[in-house]
């Protein structure tokens, strides 16, 4: 009896849990991401937060000297800024953000919302808080982030050639332990010193102007000739007179 009662309860689980995995994935639904999941599809004249998280990991693809407001409005710059994310990434440039462009940068983050290539740790090698700096511990690890996006990019559009950040976020004591600028983005967090393994650093400067950097530093200016700065500044400026420009 015993038996025959459990055959009958484990029958009635199965016949349940066929259910919810009916019920629980609809075929709409495609992905459950670890860091954020879209919802619709999104476009030009569309609002919202699902849109500024759409632009965090867009903003790398701006165009030339170019930078998109992270204002969760989706405008001209934003379906532009999408259109060149997936040529990229060799999928239909719509500038629409649908399902293939949401799989794409679901492959392209980790759980905690970096991108692959680089990590929370890689842009702060000054201390584990964030604290310490010009902004709030918050909004220096937020604004990493978005200089990690960029810095995706890049790296995508340099053939894929590894980047390494040799210094992001520092707090005024780090700041001041190497000489840096008493005004330096790295004290706000959206600053990365750069060098590669295999692309020199004039190409990585000239290529990261079209990859939403505000302030860009190399060979020939003072004290950068062994890496790239780059910054997440409003406004554009570069300098790097050994590249030609
Ligand atoms: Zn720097």
């Amino acid at each position: 009896m015993a038996r025959r009662r459990l055959m009958g309860i484990l029958a009635g689980l199965t016949m349940v849990l066929a259910t919810a995995v009916v019920v629980g994935v609809p075929a709409t639904t495609a992905h459950a991401d670890g860091c954020y999941t879209w919802n619709r599809t999104l476009q030009q004249g569309m609002s919202g937060s699902d849109v500024t998280q759409l632009q965090i990991r867009v903003a790398g693809w701006p165009g030339f000297q170019n930078q998109i407001a992270l204002d969760g409005a989706y405008g001209p710059q934003t379906a532009a800024a999408v259109q060149r994310f997936q040529a990229a990434y060799g999928l239909a440039a719509d500038g629409v953000a649908g399902p293939a462009t949401f799989a794409k940068i679901y492959e392209l983050q980790d759980n905690d919302c970096t991108p692959i290539h680089f990590s929370y740790a890689e842009l702060n090698q000054c201390n584990s808080t964030w604290a310490g700096g010009r902004v709030s511990a918050a909004t220096a690890r937020a604004n990493a982030l978005r200089t990690m996006w960029k810095l995706e990019a890049l790296r995508r559009a340099l053939g894929d050639n590894p980047l390494i950040v040799t210094s992001g976020f520092r707090s005024e004591a780090c700041n001041s332990a190497v000489g840096g600028a008493s005004n330096s983005r790295h004290l706000y967090g959206d600053a990365a010193d750069l060098v590669s393994g295999s692309a020199s650093l004039c190409r990585i400067v000239q290529q990261a102007r079209s990859h939403g950097f505000g302030g860009l530093f190399g060979p020939g200016y003072p004290g950068h000739n062994d890496h790239i700065h780059a910054d997440g500044r409003s406004g554009f400026v570069w300098d790097a007179p050994t590249c030609g420009v």
